[in-house]
Protein backbone atom coordinates (compact mmCIF):
# COMPACT_ATOMS: atom_id res chain seq x y z
CA UNK A 1 0.00 0.00 0.00
CA UNK A 2 1.64 3.28 -1.21
CA UNK A 3 0.11 7.23 -0.62
CA UNK A 4 -2.26 8.50 -3.76
CA UNK A 5 -1.82 11.85 -5.15
CA UNK A 6 -4.40 13.47 -6.23
CA UNK A 7 -5.09 16.59 -8.33
CA UNK A 8 -8.54 18.01 -9.54
CA UNK A 9 -8.60 20.92 -11.64
CA UNK A 10 -11.67 23.01 -12.55
CA UNK A 11 -13.92 20.93 -11.48
CA UNK A 12 -17.56 22.16 -11.56
CA UNK A 13 -20.94 19.80 -10.89
CA UNK A 14 -24.18 21.66 -11.71
CA UNK A 15 -27.69 20.11 -10.29
CA UNK A 16 -30.50 21.79 -11.93
CA UNK A 17 -29.81 25.63 -11.66
CA UNK A 18 -27.50 25.11 -8.87
CA UNK A 19 -23.55 25.23 -9.06
CA UNK A 20 -22.87 22.96 -6.34
CA UNK A 21 -18.88 23.03 -7.17
CA UNK A 22 -17.58 25.43 -9.15
CA UNK A 23 -14.16 25.86 -10.96
CA UNK A 24 -12.63 24.06 -7.74
CA UNK A 25 -8.66 23.02 -8.02
CA UNK A 26 -7.27 21.02 -4.88
CA UNK A 27 -4.38 18.77 -4.51
CA UNK A 28 -4.04 16.09 -2.08
CA UNK A 29 -0.69 15.53 -1.73
CA UNK A 30 0.87 11.92 -1.48
CA UNK A 31 1.04 11.00 2.42
CA UNK A 32 -0.90 14.10 3.56
CA UNK A 33 -4.23 14.57 5.25
CA UNK A 34 -6.16 17.83 3.32
CA UNK A 35 -8.94 18.58 5.80
CA UNK A 36 -12.26 19.99 3.52
CA UNK A 37 -13.51 22.63 5.42
CA UNK A 38 -17.16 24.32 4.96
CA UNK A 39 -20.41 25.66 6.28
CA UNK A 40 -23.35 23.38 5.46
CA UNK A 41 -24.03 23.17 1.26
CA UNK A 42 -20.69 24.52 0.39
CA UNK A 43 -19.95 21.40 -1.64
CA UNK A 44 -18.00 19.60 0.44
CA UNK A 45 -20.10 16.25 -0.29
CA UNK A 46 -20.33 16.82 -3.72
CA UNK A 47 -17.10 16.92 -4.29
CA UNK A 48 -15.63 13.70 -2.59
CA UNK A 49 -18.87 11.96 -4.25
CA UNK A 50 -17.15 13.04 -7.36
CA UNK A 51 -14.10 11.05 -5.91
CA UNK A 52 -15.80 8.04 -5.57
CA UNK A 53 -17.72 7.74 -8.86
CA UNK A 54 -21.35 8.46 -7.32
CA UNK A 55 -21.52 12.18 -9.29
CA UNK A 56 -19.91 12.93 -12.79
CA UNK A 57 -18.72 15.90 -12.96
CA UNK A 58 -19.55 18.70 -15.80
CA UNK A 59 -16.35 20.17 -16.53
CA UNK A 60 -13.02 19.28 -14.79
CA UNK A 61 -10.15 16.56 -14.75
CA UNK A 62 -9.19 14.21 -11.85
CA UNK A 63 -5.84 13.31 -12.10
CA UNK A 64 -3.83 10.37 -10.01
CA UNK A 65 -0.01 9.79 -9.15
CA UNK A 66 0.35 12.53 -12.52
CA UNK A 67 -2.04 10.79 -14.97
CA UNK A 68 -5.75 11.68 -15.60
CA UNK A 69 -8.21 9.54 -14.78
CA UNK A 70 -12.04 9.13 -15.56
CA UNK A 71 -13.92 7.78 -12.47
CA UNK A 72 -16.81 6.82 -13.70
CA UNK A 73 -18.40 4.78 -11.30
CA UNK A 74 -17.62 3.59 -7.80
CA UNK A 75 -15.52 0.76 -9.34
CA UNK A 76 -13.75 2.71 -10.90
CA UNK A 77 -12.89 4.90 -7.40
CA UNK A 78 -11.96 1.11 -6.32
CA UNK A 79 -9.63 0.18 -8.91
CA UNK A 80 -7.67 3.33 -8.25
CA UNK A 81 -7.77 2.70 -4.50
CA UNK A 82 -10.08 5.54 -3.39
CA UNK A 83 -12.45 4.51 -0.78
CA UNK A 84 -14.83 6.88 2.04
CA UNK A 85 -15.37 6.19 5.19
CA UNK A 86 -19.50 7.17 5.95
CA UNK A 87 -20.97 9.26 8.68
CA UNK A 88 -23.70 6.64 8.54
CA UNK A 89 -22.98 2.79 8.64
CA UNK A 90 -22.35 0.14 5.50
CA UNK A 91 -22.45 -2.82 7.79
CA UNK A 92 -24.39 -5.71 8.08
CA UNK A 93 -25.70 -6.14 11.65
CA UNK A 94 -26.14 -9.50 11.65
CA UNK A 95 -22.81 -10.06 11.15
CA UNK A 96 -19.48 -9.83 12.56
CA UNK A 97 -16.86 -7.13 11.58
CA UNK A 98 -14.97 -10.38 10.15
CA UNK A 99 -17.43 -11.46 7.87
CA UNK A 100 -18.75 -7.96 6.92
CA UNK A 101 -15.21 -6.82 5.53
CA UNK A 102 -14.10 -10.49 4.20
CA UNK A 103 -17.57 -10.50 2.40
CA UNK A 104 -17.13 -6.71 1.29
CA UNK A 105 -14.11 -7.73 -0.55
CA UNK A 106 -15.02 -6.42 -4.33
CA UNK A 107 -12.62 -8.64 -6.36
CA UNK A 108 -13.46 -11.69 -4.57
CA UNK A 109 -13.51 -14.50 -5.94
CA UNK A 110 -16.09 -17.11 -5.65
CA UNK A 111 -14.80 -19.29 -2.73
CA UNK A 112 -13.46 -17.01 -0.26
CA UNK A 113 -10.44 -18.83 1.51
CA UNK A 114 -11.78 -17.80 4.74
CA UNK A 115 -8.67 -18.39 6.83
CA UNK A 116 -6.32 -16.44 4.21
CA UNK A 117 -8.75 -13.57 4.69
CA UNK A 118 -8.79 -13.86 8.73
CA UNK A 119 -5.13 -14.03 8.76
CA UNK A 120 -4.64 -10.40 6.32
CA UNK A 121 -7.54 -9.10 8.67
CA UNK A 122 -5.68 -10.12 11.47
CA UNK A 123 -2.55 -8.66 10.42
CA UNK A 124 -4.09 -5.45 9.61
CA UNK A 125 -5.56 -5.51 13.28
CA UNK A 126 -2.59 -6.46 15.33
CA UNK A 127 -1.16 -2.98 13.98
CA UNK A 128 -4.17 -0.88 15.05
CA UNK A 129 -3.51 1.53 18.00
CA UNK A 130 -7.18 0.43 19.68
CA UNK A 131 -8.14 -3.05 19.88
CA UNK A 132 -11.25 -4.56 18.25
CA UNK A 133 -12.91 -8.20 18.61
CA UNK A 134 -13.65 -8.95 14.71
CA UNK A 135 -15.52 -11.74 15.77
CA UNK A 136 -18.78 -9.66 17.81
CA UNK A 137 -21.80 -8.97 15.62
CA UNK A 138 -21.28 -5.45 14.33
CA UNK A 139 -25.06 -4.84 15.99
CA UNK A 140 -23.62 -4.77 19.30
CA UNK A 141 -20.73 -2.16 18.52
CA UNK A 142 -21.04 0.85 19.63
CA UNK A 143 -21.21 3.78 17.43
CA UNK A 144 -17.51 4.62 17.77
CA UNK A 145 -16.69 0.97 17.42
CA UNK A 146 -18.48 1.16 14.31
CA UNK A 147 -16.99 3.86 13.14
CA UNK A 148 -13.68 1.90 13.68
CA UNK A 149 -14.98 -0.81 12.13
CA UNK A 150 -15.74 1.21 9.06
CA UNK A 151 -12.18 2.43 8.96
CA UNK A 152 -10.66 -1.18 9.51
CA UNK A 153 -12.24 -1.99 6.36
CA UNK A 154 -11.39 0.56 4.23
CA UNK A 155 -7.81 -0.26 5.10
CA UNK A 156 -8.79 -3.98 4.38
CA UNK A 157 -9.87 -2.70 0.65
CA UNK A 158 -6.19 -1.71 0.10
CA UNK A 159 -6.87 1.82 -0.06
CA UNK A 160 -4.43 4.74 -1.23
CA UNK A 161 -6.98 7.83 -0.46
CA UNK A 162 -9.38 7.62 2.06
CA UNK A 163 -12.08 10.05 2.50
CA UNK A 164 -13.08 10.76 5.94
CA UNK A 165 -16.80 12.43 6.56
CA UNK A 166 -17.22 14.40 10.14
CA UNK A 167 -15.87 10.78 11.29
CA UNK A 168 -15.54 12.34 14.68
CA UNK A 169 -19.72 13.23 15.33
CA UNK A 170 -19.93 9.95 17.11
CA UNK A 171 -16.18 9.69 18.31
CA UNK A 172 -15.55 10.30 22.20
CA UNK A 173 -12.12 12.67 22.34
CA UNK A 174 -10.37 9.61 22.83
CA UNK A 175 -11.39 7.42 20.02
CA UNK A 176 -10.92 10.62 18.08
CA UNK A 177 -7.50 10.62 18.79
CA UNK A 178 -7.01 7.00 18.20
CA UNK A 179 -8.53 6.89 14.81
CA UNK A 180 -7.19 9.89 13.25
CA UNK A 181 -4.10 9.40 15.28
CA UNK A 182 -4.06 6.08 13.39
CA UNK A 183 -4.65 7.70 10.22
CA UNK A 184 -2.23 10.26 10.34
CA UNK A 185 0.29 7.96 11.66
CA UNK A 186 -0.35 5.68 8.01
CA UNK A 187 -0.29 8.82 5.93
CA UNK A 188 3.53 10.04 7.59
CA UNK A 189 4.52 6.74 7.10
CA UNK A 190 3.96 7.07 3.00
CA UNK A 191 0.89 4.68 3.29
CA UNK A 192 -1.86 6.78 2.76
CA UNK A 193 -3.42 10.00 1.73
CA UNK A 194 -6.40 11.35 3.46
CA UNK A 195 -9.08 14.02 2.80
CA UNK A 196 -10.53 14.81 5.94
CA UNK A 197 -14.07 16.84 6.28
CA UNK A 198 -14.75 18.43 9.49
CA UNK A 199 -16.22 21.51 10.25
CA UNK A 200 -13.96 21.71 13.95
CA UNK A 201 -10.86 23.82 13.25
CA UNK A 202 -9.31 22.13 16.60
CA UNK A 203 -9.02 19.15 14.65
CA UNK A 204 -8.00 20.30 11.23
CA UNK A 205 -5.31 22.18 13.44
CA UNK A 206 -4.69 18.60 14.75
CA UNK A 207 -4.77 15.50 12.08
CA UNK A 208 -4.10 17.83 9.23
CA UNK A 209 -1.40 18.94 6.95
CA UNK A 210 -3.42 21.13 4.04
CA UNK A 211 -6.58 22.69 4.09
CA UNK A 212 -9.16 23.90 1.60
CA UNK A 213 -12.15 25.76 2.77
CA UNK A 214 -14.89 25.59 -0.20
CA UNK A 215 -17.39 28.39 0.14
CA UNK A 216 -21.03 28.58 -1.93
CA UNK A 217 -18.99 25.55 -4.36
CA UNK A 218 -15.99 27.92 -4.52
CA UNK A 219 -12.42 26.96 -2.96
CA UNK A 220 -11.74 30.13 -1.64
CA UNK A 221 -8.68 29.31 0.27
CA UNK A 222 -5.86 26.80 0.51
CA UNK A 223 -2.81 26.12 2.21
CA UNK A 224 -0.59 25.11 4.61
CA UNK A 225 -2.46 24.86 8.10
CA UNK A 226 0.46 25.92 9.77
CA UNK A 227 0.23 29.22 7.75
CA UNK A 228 -3.62 29.70 8.56
CA UNK A 229 -4.95 31.13 11.69
CA UNK A 230 -8.79 29.80 13.10
CA UNK A 231 -9.64 33.00 12.14
CA UNK A 232 -8.69 33.28 8.63
CA UNK A 233 -10.40 29.75 8.01
CA UNK A 234 -13.71 30.97 9.46
CA UNK A 235 -13.63 34.11 8.03
CA UNK A 236 -12.89 32.36 4.79
CA UNK A 237 -16.02 30.09 5.49
CA UNK A 238 -18.44 32.19 6.18
CA UNK A 239 -17.07 35.35 3.67
CA UNK A 240 -17.00 38.20 6.05
CA UNK A 241 -14.99 39.55 8.97
CA UNK A 242 -15.61 37.82 12.34
CA UNK A 243 -17.69 40.12 14.46
CA UNK A 244 -15.67 40.84 18.10
CA UNK A 245 -18.73 39.97 20.14
CA UNK A 246 -18.69 36.67 19.28
CA UNK A 247 -15.85 36.50 21.81
CA UNK A 248 -16.56 35.24 25.53
CA UNK A 249 -17.95 36.22 27.94
CA UNK A 250 -16.93 37.87 31.29
CA UNK A 251 -17.34 35.23 33.83
CA UNK A 252 -18.55 36.81 36.62
CA UNK A 253 -18.86 34.19 39.56
CA UNK A 254 -21.66 32.02 40.80
CA UNK A 255 -23.64 32.58 42.72
CA UNK A 256 -24.26 29.39 44.54
CA UNK A 257 -28.38 30.37 44.55
CA UNK A 258 -29.72 27.02 43.08
CA UNK A 259 -32.49 28.09 40.71
CA UNK A 260 -32.86 24.66 38.94
CA UNK A 261 -32.56 21.55 41.23
CA UNK A 262 -33.28 18.04 39.97
CA UNK A 263 -33.54 15.39 42.70
CA UNK A 264 -33.45 11.22 42.01
CA UNK A 265 -34.79 11.84 38.84
CA UNK A 266 -35.60 8.45 36.82
CA UNK A 267 -36.89 8.34 33.56
CA UNK A 268 -38.16 4.99 31.07
CA UNK A 269 -37.19 5.24 27.60
CA UNK A 270 -39.33 3.99 24.95
CA UNK A 271 -38.82 0.43 24.97
CA UNK A 272 -39.98 0.60 28.64
CA UNK A 273 -35.98 0.52 30.83
CA UNK A 274 -34.58 2.91 33.06
CA UNK A 275 -33.04 5.27 31.05
CA UNK A 276 -32.52 8.16 33.51
CA UNK A 277 -31.23 6.50 36.96
CA UNK A 278 -31.37 8.35 39.91
CA UNK A 279 -30.31 11.44 38.86
CA UNK A 280 -29.13 14.95 40.76
CA UNK A 281 -28.65 17.96 39.88
CA UNK A 282 -28.32 21.38 40.59
CA UNK A 283 -28.04 24.84 38.68
CA UNK A 284 -27.32 27.58 40.25
CA UNK A 285 -28.26 31.45 38.56
CA UNK A 286 -25.91 32.76 36.25
CA UNK A 287 -24.44 29.04 35.15
CA UNK A 288 -24.31 26.97 32.32
CA UNK A 289 -24.13 23.79 33.11
CA UNK A 290 -22.57 21.12 30.03
CA UNK A 291 -23.92 17.63 29.92
CA UNK A 292 -21.39 16.21 28.17
CA UNK A 293 -21.69 12.09 26.81
CA UNK A 294 -21.94 9.65 23.94
CA UNK A 295 -25.78 10.05 22.58
CA UNK A 296 -27.99 7.52 23.73
CA UNK A 297 -27.03 7.64 27.31
CA UNK A 298 -29.96 9.13 28.78
CA UNK A 299 -29.53 12.89 27.93
CA UNK A 300 -32.76 12.81 25.49
CA UNK A 301 -34.94 11.03 28.30
CA UNK A 302 -33.68 13.51 30.73
CA UNK A 303 -33.71 16.76 28.82
CA UNK A 304 -37.97 15.64 27.39
CA UNK A 305 -38.71 14.44 31.44
CA UNK A 306 -37.61 17.87 32.32
CA UNK A 307 -39.69 19.66 30.06
CA UNK A 308 -42.87 17.93 31.25
CA UNK A 309 -42.81 15.74 27.57
CA UNK A 310 -41.67 12.36 29.45
CA UNK A 311 -43.16 10.51 32.24
CA UNK A 312 -40.67 10.80 35.31
CA UNK A 313 -40.26 9.81 39.00
CA UNK A 314 -38.22 11.87 40.66
CA UNK A 315 -38.05 15.56 42.11
CA UNK A 316 -37.80 18.87 39.56
CA UNK A 317 -38.03 22.55 41.22
CA UNK A 318 -37.46 25.79 40.18
CA UNK A 319 -36.98 27.97 42.93
CA UNK A 320 -38.24 25.47 44.90
CA UNK A 321 -42.02 25.11 42.80
CA UNK A 322 -42.41 22.25 41.67
CA UNK A 323 -42.08 21.94 37.41
CA UNK A 324 -43.81 19.49 35.80
CA UNK A 325 -44.16 21.56 32.28
CA UNK A 326 -47.70 22.83 32.02
CA UNK A 327 -47.84 26.16 29.92
CA UNK A 328 -48.61 27.97 33.00
CA UNK A 329 -45.62 26.54 35.17
CA UNK A 330 -43.34 27.65 32.00
CA UNK A 331 -45.11 31.23 32.04
CA UNK A 332 -44.76 31.77 35.34
CA UNK A 333 -41.29 30.19 36.73
CA UNK A 334 -39.63 30.90 33.20
CA UNK A 335 -38.39 27.78 31.78
CA UNK A 336 -37.85 27.78 28.29
CA UNK A 337 -36.24 25.62 26.22
CA UNK A 338 -34.13 25.12 22.29
CA UNK A 339 -33.92 21.99 21.20
CA UNK A 340 -31.99 19.89 18.58
CA UNK A 341 -34.21 20.00 14.97
CA UNK A 342 -36.22 23.34 16.44
CA UNK A 343 -38.42 23.03 12.90
CA UNK A 344 -39.46 19.45 14.10
CA UNK A 345 -39.69 20.13 18.20
CA UNK A 346 -40.30 23.85 18.54
CA UNK A 347 -42.33 24.77 15.91
CA UNK A 348 -45.53 24.40 13.96
CA UNK A 349 -43.84 23.71 10.33
CA UNK A 350 -47.11 24.82 8.53
CA UNK A 351 -48.00 27.93 10.20
CA UNK A 352 -46.64 31.23 9.52
CA UNK A 353 -43.59 32.70 10.83
CA UNK A 354 -45.27 35.02 13.10
CA UNK A 355 -47.54 32.80 14.38
CA UNK A 356 -44.85 29.99 15.10
CA UNK A 357 -43.21 33.59 17.28
CA UNK A 358 -46.02 33.79 19.46
CA UNK A 359 -46.69 30.27 20.31
CA UNK A 360 -45.61 31.18 24.10
CA UNK A 361 -47.56 34.02 24.55
CA UNK A 362 -50.70 34.34 22.02
CA UNK A 363 -52.71 33.50 25.22
CA UNK A 364 -51.56 36.53 27.25
CA UNK A 365 -51.96 40.19 27.12
CA UNK A 366 -50.67 42.05 24.41
CA UNK A 367 -51.36 39.13 22.44
CA UNK A 368 -55.19 38.13 23.54
CA UNK A 369 -57.30 41.25 24.23
CA UNK A 370 -60.54 39.54 25.47
CA UNK A 371 -61.43 36.61 24.23
CA UNK A 372 -59.85 37.26 20.90
CA UNK A 373 -56.09 36.92 19.40
CA UNK A 374 -54.93 40.25 18.43
CA UNK A 375 -53.47 40.28 15.13
CA UNK A 376 -51.69 43.52 15.25
CA UNK A 377 -49.83 42.64 18.14
CA UNK A 378 -48.88 39.60 16.39
CA UNK A 379 -47.38 41.33 13.66
CA UNK A 380 -45.72 44.04 15.93
CA UNK A 381 -44.38 41.13 18.07
CA UNK A 382 -42.97 39.46 14.98
CA UNK A 383 -41.53 42.30 13.10
CA UNK A 384 -39.30 43.38 16.37
CA UNK A 385 -38.29 39.48 17.17
CA UNK A 386 -37.33 39.11 13.38
CA UNK A 387 -35.08 42.51 13.55
CA UNK A 388 -33.27 42.01 16.87
CA UNK A 389 -32.40 38.54 16.11
CA UNK A 390 -31.87 39.13 12.17
CA UNK A 391 -33.93 36.58 11.19
CA UNK A 392 -33.40 36.15 7.40
CA UNK A 393 -37.24 35.32 5.64
CA UNK A 394 -39.13 35.99 2.36
CA UNK A 395 -41.95 37.58 5.03
CA UNK A 396 -43.84 36.96 8.75
CA UNK A 397 -46.21 35.15 6.56
CA UNK A 398 -43.66 32.85 5.23
CA UNK A 399 -44.55 29.12 6.50
CA UNK A 400 -41.93 28.27 8.95
CA UNK A 401 -40.94 24.85 7.04
CA UNK A 402 -39.62 27.77 4.17
CA UNK A 403 -36.93 28.91 6.22
CA UNK A 404 -32.90 27.89 6.74
CA UNK A 405 -32.33 25.77 9.18
CA UNK A 406 -30.08 28.98 10.51
CA UNK A 407 -33.02 31.05 10.35
CA UNK A 408 -35.47 28.93 11.96
CA UNK A 409 -32.75 28.66 15.31
CA UNK A 410 -33.01 32.35 15.37
CA UNK A 411 -36.66 32.61 15.19
CA UNK A 412 -37.08 30.42 18.36
CA UNK A 413 -34.16 31.77 19.85
CA UNK A 414 -35.88 34.80 19.73
CA UNK A 415 -39.17 33.70 20.87
CA UNK A 416 -37.83 31.39 24.06
CA UNK A 417 -35.09 34.17 25.26
CA UNK A 418 -37.42 37.23 24.38
CA UNK A 419 -39.32 36.07 27.94
CA UNK A 420 -38.25 36.11 31.74
CA UNK A 421 -36.00 33.47 31.12
CA UNK A 422 -34.96 31.94 34.47
CA UNK A 423 -33.97 28.38 33.44
CA UNK A 424 -32.72 27.69 29.38
CA UNK A 425 -32.52 24.04 28.47
CA UNK A 426 -30.67 23.92 25.51
CA UNK A 427 -30.40 20.31 24.04
CA UNK A 428 -27.49 19.72 20.90
CA UNK A 429 -28.63 23.49 20.17
CA UNK A 430 -26.73 23.50 17.32
CA UNK A 431 -27.04 21.09 15.39
CA UNK A 432 -26.60 21.12 11.83
CA UNK A 433 -26.85 24.56 12.24
CA UNK A 434 -23.86 26.82 9.95
CA UNK A 435 -21.05 28.92 11.24
CA UNK A 436 -23.09 31.91 11.69
CA UNK A 437 -26.56 30.71 13.45
CA UNK A 438 -23.68 28.65 15.57
CA UNK A 439 -22.09 31.51 17.02
CA UNK A 440 -25.17 33.72 17.84
CA UNK A 441 -27.17 30.83 19.90
CA UNK A 442 -23.68 30.60 21.63
CA UNK A 443 -23.60 34.34 22.12
CA UNK A 444 -27.47 34.27 23.20
CA UNK A 445 -27.04 30.99 25.18
CA UNK A 446 -24.15 33.40 26.88
CA UNK A 447 -26.57 36.01 27.57
CA UNK A 448 -29.17 34.59 29.10
CA UNK A 449 -26.58 33.18 31.67
CA UNK A 450 -24.99 36.58 32.17
CA UNK A 451 -28.84 38.19 32.89
CA UNK A 452 -28.82 35.34 35.74
CA UNK A 453 -30.32 32.34 34.13
CA UNK A 454 -29.26 28.60 35.01
CA UNK A 455 -28.74 26.90 31.82
CA UNK A 456 -28.70 23.33 31.19
CA UNK A 457 -26.63 22.34 27.92
CA UNK A 458 -26.56 18.91 26.67
CA UNK A 459 -24.40 18.53 23.70
CA UNK A 460 -22.15 15.85 21.92
CA UNK A 461 -20.09 18.33 20.88
CA UNK A 462 -17.41 18.48 23.57
CA UNK A 463 -15.70 21.65 21.96
CA UNK A 464 -18.63 23.43 22.15
CA UNK A 465 -19.30 22.34 25.60
CA UNK A 466 -16.12 23.67 26.67
CA UNK A 467 -15.92 26.53 24.99
CA UNK A 468 -19.55 27.65 26.99
CA UNK A 469 -20.17 25.97 30.53
CA UNK A 470 -18.85 26.97 33.56
CA UNK A 471 -19.29 23.32 34.99
CA UNK A 472 -19.39 19.66 33.14
CA UNK A 473 -21.44 17.03 33.88
CA UNK A 474 -20.82 13.58 32.27
CA UNK A 475 -23.93 11.23 31.72
CA UNK A 476 -22.90 7.73 30.73
CA UNK A 477 -25.80 4.99 30.95
CA UNK A 478 -28.13 6.91 32.95
CA UNK A 479 -26.06 8.73 35.29
CA UNK A 480 -23.75 11.16 36.27
CA UNK A 481 -20.50 9.70 36.25
CA UNK A 482 -18.59 12.81 36.68
CA UNK A 483 -17.80 16.59 37.60
CA UNK A 484 -15.44 19.27 36.99
CA UNK A 485 -15.62 22.51 36.66
CA UNK A 486 -14.62 24.06 33.53
CA UNK A 487 -11.57 25.90 34.87
CA UNK A 488 -10.41 22.09 35.50
CA UNK A 489 -12.12 19.91 32.60
CA UNK A 490 -9.52 17.93 30.31
CA UNK A 491 -10.73 17.20 27.28
CA UNK A 492 -9.06 13.09 28.14
CA UNK A 493 -10.54 12.70 31.28
CA UNK A 494 -13.73 14.04 30.29
CA UNK A 495 -13.71 11.40 27.16
CA UNK A 496 -12.37 8.53 29.43
CA UNK A 497 -15.98 8.98 31.51
CA UNK A 498 -18.05 9.51 28.04
CA UNK A 499 -16.66 6.41 27.02
CA UNK A 500 -17.50 4.13 30.45
CA UNK A 501 -14.62 3.57 31.60
CA UNK A 502 -13.63 3.61 35.23
CA UNK A 503 -10.70 6.02 35.71
CA UNK A 504 -8.47 5.71 38.71
P1 LIG B 1 -21.91 20.13 1.97
O1 LIG B 1 -21.55 18.69 1.96
O2 LIG B 1 -20.73 21.04 1.99
O3 LIG B 1 -22.87 20.46 3.07
P2 LIG B 1 -23.25 19.53 -0.53
O4 LIG B 1 -22.16 19.08 -1.42
O5 LIG B 1 -24.09 18.47 0.08
O6 LIG B 1 -22.66 20.48 0.59
O7 LIG B 1 -24.21 20.51 -1.34
C1 LIG B 1 -23.74 21.58 -2.14
C2 LIG B 1 -24.92 22.19 -2.89
O8 LIG B 1 -25.40 21.30 -3.88
C3 LIG B 1 -26.09 22.51 -2.00
O9 LIG B 1 -26.69 23.70 -2.45
C4 LIG B 1 -27.00 21.33 -2.22
O10 LIG B 1 -28.35 21.72 -2.02
C5 LIG B 1 -26.75 20.97 -3.66
N1 LIG B 1 -26.90 19.54 -3.95
C6 LIG B 1 -26.14 18.54 -3.45
N2 LIG B 1 -26.52 17.35 -3.92
C7 LIG B 1 -27.58 17.60 -4.75
C8 LIG B 1 -28.43 16.77 -5.56
N3 LIG B 1 -28.26 15.44 -5.63
N4 LIG B 1 -29.40 17.38 -6.28
C9 LIG B 1 -29.55 18.71 -6.22
N5 LIG B 1 -28.81 19.55 -5.49
C10 LIG B 1 -27.82 19.01 -4.75
MG1 LIG C 1 -22.20 17.18 3.34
Amino acid sequence: MSALKLELSNMTKRFGTTTALNQVSLAVRAGSVHALLGENGAGKSTLVKCLVGFYQPDEGAISVDGQLKQIASPKDADALGIGMVYQHFTLVPSMTIAENLIVSGAKLPKLIDWRRELERLTSITTTLPFSIDLNVRTSQLSAGEKQKAELIKQLYLGRRLLILDEPTSVLTPGEAEQVLGYVRELTESGRLSAILITHKFDEVRRYADDVTVLRRGAAVRSGPVNCLTNGQMAEAMIGAPLTQESGRRARPACKHNPVFTVRNLTVKGDIGLDAVKGLDLDINEGEIVGVAGVSGNGQMEMVEALMGQRDRIGEVKVRGTDFRGTRSEIASLGVYGLPQEPLKNACVPSMSLSENLALRNFDRAPLQKGIFLDRKALMEQAQHLVKQFKVKTGGLDSRMNTLSGGNVQRAVLGRELSQDVRVLIASNPTFGLDFLACEETHRRILEARNTGAGVLLVSEDLDELLSLVDRVVVMSAGRIVYEVSAEQAEKQVIGKYMAGESVN
